[in-house]
């Protein structure tokens, strides 16, 4: 039985792993931004779509207008939602309303094969600290501030746990990636930036 491939991209500032600051992004990077729109968007089957699992807070964190995020189908995590996948379908709804991580994946990966083509798990701090025996692989953005001041962050990687789950693979980012995405380049809004790939294992 095929399962869907979980994928975790996140952009981090390097050392801490920071990723947040009072519930929004530490920084502003519209190049960034791009590449993460287009990884999640883009398929290989242009029949099928690609699945966004985030926590409530960050989809909170989405401006109204710009949600659900277009061309994905959209699943908000929040422990007061009652509904299990099985129950989410009341179609009015623009977007899936889940009550369980681990359960949502399960249900995605396995009954969704038909439309679906990869899981991505786009944070914040709480979802991605949870997803870490979830996540096959890990889509990396590590951030490197050059010729500006550290942001301030209060939201982080558990660096521990990442480094036991994550093994770098530089070589393959580009044939992972369906073809049409561009990686940004390195250096923006002083921010060295550079996509990494890792397998979780
Ligand atoms: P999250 O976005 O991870 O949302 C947390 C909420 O998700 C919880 O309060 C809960 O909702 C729900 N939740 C979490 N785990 C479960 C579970 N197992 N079952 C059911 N519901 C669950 O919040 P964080 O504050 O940790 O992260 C947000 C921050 O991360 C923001 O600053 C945001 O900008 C940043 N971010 C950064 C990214 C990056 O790449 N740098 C990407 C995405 C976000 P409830 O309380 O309703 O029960």
């Amino acid at each position: 039985k095929t399962k869907l491939p979980v994928v975790s991209i996140v952009a981090c500032l390097v050392p801490e792993m920071g990723i947040g600051f009072q519930g929004n992004l530490p920084w502003r990077l519209s190049k960034e931004m791009k590449y993460f729109r287009q990884v999640t968007s883009s398929t290989f089957d242009p029949a099928k779509k690609n699945a966004v699992i985030m926590g409530r807070k960050t989809w909170e964190s989405i401006p109204a207008r710009f949600r659900p995020l277009p061309n994905r189908i959209n699943v908000v995590i929040s422990r007061s939602f009652t509904d299990t996948l099985q129950e989410a379908n009341d179609l009015t709804d623009p977007y899936f309303k889940i009550n369980s991580l681990s359960g949502c994946i399960d249900e995605l990966t396995t009954k969704m094969t038909k439309d679906l083509e990869r899981i991505y798990i786009i944070g914040g701090g709480e979802i991605y600290n949870e997803c870490y025996n979830m996540a096959d692989y890990w889509l990396i953005t590590k951030l490197t501030p050059v010729d500006t001041v550290e942001p301030e962050m209060d939201t982080f990687l558990n660096t521990k746990t990442l480094k036991q789950v994550f093994e770098e693979d530089k070589t393959h980012l580009s044939e992972f990636l369906p073809e049409g995405v561009e990686l940004p380049e390195k250096s923006e809004d002083g921010c060295y930036h550079a996509q990494e790939k890792g397998y979780s294992f």
